[in-house]
């Protein structure tokens, strides 16, 4: 089937005027390396507020100068305060921003984000967060150092993200206070988990609420070589299964901004204290952030066409209600709120 659904595809590319060259590598020993570091018992679990979360950071701050990433302001933190869920305390993160190619006016950007935060302490024993998410923040690292000797066409922006964890409240910061101008924002790609699944199967959601996506997820698996399962991001796949709110690019899309979250499905690791590096697919992973670097050109390469994808969905929309997920999951159709 795997076979049948590759030929299948590369028969539509080789026909689809969709620009697209890619030959680019991520550097799997790096990435590896950049997965263990994350996950130590030094981080202890990269807490928010903790000095595990501070030592992360120093981390990622090293990797995105090595990467050749620039600052929006002297440093890649970005800080902020935010009240958790269940509480009316307030509490203060850091975001590390940097980005990729150069500033071409009022040209469309790709943000690319995954968060560096997990548990801390689970029980008395640290959660060093393999999977959740040392995974995803290694793959946006090779990602950004891949670009760094093939400049993006477009503004490409990397977020490290805090206090996802405790309620997706770094990304709801990076979106309220985006470090360009939000309305050239057309496109977060969220990695979160990249490592662990059984299958080797890689779940890409989003394109439920922005249907314009799904030929570009199909164009971009073609190349690559993890299998990709579009879906998880409508009622269809019950309860548990649509992940519109689950992760970082919830923020966006509450903003009205289209997303793709790259990320496995839940597995027997997940916010355990076994979800160490010793249990990673490293295969798997480099596989995983091989895929999500040809993600990243790919939809870099054709950023204009979603930006004009996405004004005719929204130019479409405009007079209509359209359905959406509610915060606390329920499927609002128009005319229900
Ligand atoms: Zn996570």
């Amino acid at each position: 089937m795997r076979s049948f659904l590759a030929a299948a595809g590369c028969i539509a590319v080789a026909f689809s005027p969709i620009a697209y060259a890619q030959n680019v590598e991520i550097d799997s020993e790096q990435a590896l390396e950049d997965l263990r570091a994350l996950t130590t018992d030094e981080m202890d679990g990269r807490r928010t507020g903790t000095q595990g979360a501070a030592d992360a950071r120093t981390y990622i701050a090293e990797r995105f100068f090595m990467a050749g990433l620039v600052a929006f302001g002297e440093t890649f933190e970005q800080p902020f305060t935010y009240t958790p869920r269940r509480s009316d305390a307030e509490l203060s993160g850091v975001n590390m921003v940097g980005f990729a190619g150069r500033d071409g006016g009022d040209a469309p950007v790709l943000v690319v984000t995954a968060h560096y935060d997990h548990l801390g302490n689970c029980g008395g024993q640290i959660c060093n967060g393999a999977d959740d998410n040392a995974s995803g923040v290694a793959a946006m690292l090779a990602i950004a150092e891949v670009l760094r000797d093939n400049p993006p066409e477009h503004l490409v922006v990397f977020a490290a993200l805090d206090a996802e964890e405790n309620g997706l409240n770094g990304a709801r910061a990076l979106v309220a206070n985006m470090p360009v101008d939000p309305d050239r924002v057309v496109l977060n790609i969220n990695l979160d988990m990249l490592a662990i699944n059984a299958e080797n199967e890689l779940p890409a959601a989003g394109a439920f609420h922005f249907p314009f996506l799904r030929e570009h997820i199909d164009a971009v698996e073609v190349v690559s070589p993890t299998h990709i399962i579009q879906g998880y991001d409508s009622p269809e796949w019950g309860p548990n299964g649509d992940w519109t709110y689950s992760s970082d690019h919830a923020a966006f899309h509450d903003a009205g901004i289209p997303w793709i979250y790259y990320g496995v499905d839940f597995h027997e690791h997940y916010h355990q204290p076994t979800d160490e590096f010793d249990v990673v697919q490293q295969d798997f992973f480099l596989s995983n952030a091989q895929t999500v670097l040809n993600a990243v050109v790919y939809f870099d390469e054709n950023l204009a066409t979603i930006a004009d994808e996405l004004a005719v969905q929204r130019a479409a929309n405009s007079d209509i209600e359209i359905p959406h997920v509610a915060e606390d999951g329920r499927f609002i159709k128009p005319g229900m709120e």
